[in-house]
């Protein structure tokens, strides 16, 4: 989109001629339409929490609640909600912070080192699901210590949690010239029609779905800002009831 400016140029109070500004919006244009769709989902996202604490809040507080079990079942419920929306104010933070662009401290860091400790941080949930995790390779990189975390934890996360009951995870790495971390699963995989969806903000590929599992919507999005910060590109296969690998490719000094 290129915007038209003409301003005249003056030569002692009369008018000697005009300079002509041709400037491509297009990009502004664009950026400032996604600020303000994500503010309008924020918003969205926010409120729907919010709403229910308060409802829920709002009954117990007027004893409208009479049987014990029922008011538990609230709490929980308030509970429940207020989990959510700190993960969600959490990860709005980081895509913000992350999107002031600002420099990153960056060192050397072991990437099978980091892997294990992010492995070794889902156990829990893995057990849980009966899932299986795996670590190949070894790798390392000058890139921002806490982002790489960030980025392996999200993937590590996705893939247990959408996958299947005594499925596989495993955490590839690689160096040839490029850093590469790939993070496989034996999930439900990703329709095909939304795979070109999955790294938009708060997109989810099915609401009731993901309901049980929780979840932000954030988590890709987060994954992609912080591998366009260090330069590098994501790729990734997917198939519904087989799996989904995403592949990470960075420079070795970011
Ligand atoms: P969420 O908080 O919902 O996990 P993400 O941004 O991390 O948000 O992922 C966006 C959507 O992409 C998820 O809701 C899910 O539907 C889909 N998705 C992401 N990773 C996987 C995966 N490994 N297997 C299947 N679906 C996935």
């Amino acid at each position: 989109e290129i915007k038209f400016y003409s301003n005249p140029v003056y030569l002692k109070d009369t008018i000697a001629g005009s300079i002509l500004f041709l400037i491509d919006e297009t990009e502004q244009i664009r950026s400032q339409r996604i600020r303000e769709e994500f503010s309008a989902n924020v918003s969205h996202e926010l409120k729907t929490p919010i709403t229910s604490i308060y409802g829920f809040a709002e009954l117990l507080k007027n004893d409208m609640i009479p049987a014990e079990e029922d008011r538990v079942e609230f709490l929980n419920s308030i509970y429940n909600e207020s989990k959510r929306l700190l993960e969600l104010t959490d990860d709005i933070m980081k895509i913000s912070k992350l999107e002031e662009g600002s420099e990153l401290l960056k060192s050397k860091v072991d990437l099978k080192k980091l892997s294990e400790e992010v492995l070794f941080s889902f156990t829990k949930f893995a057990e849980d699901k009966s899932v299986k995790l795996h670590l190949k390779g070894e790798a390392s990189i000058i890139a921002n210590e806490n982002m790489m975390w960030e980025m392996i934890s999200n993937l590590v996360e996705n893939a247990i949690k959408y996958n299947r009951e005594n499925g596989e995870v495993t955490v590839e790495l690689n160096e040839d010239g490029k850093v590469k971390i790939k993070v496989s699963d034996t999930g439900i995989g990703i329709p095909r029609a939304k795979q070109n969806r999955i790294f938009e903000r708060f997109y989810r590929v099915d609401e009731s779905r993901n309901k049980k599992t929780g979840g932000t919507g954030l988590g890709l999005s987060i994954v992609k800002h912080i591998v366009k910060n260090h330069g590098g590109e994501i790729k990734f296969k997917s198939k519904e009831g087989i799996g989904t690998e995403i592949e990470i490719e960075l420079p070795k000094v970011t």
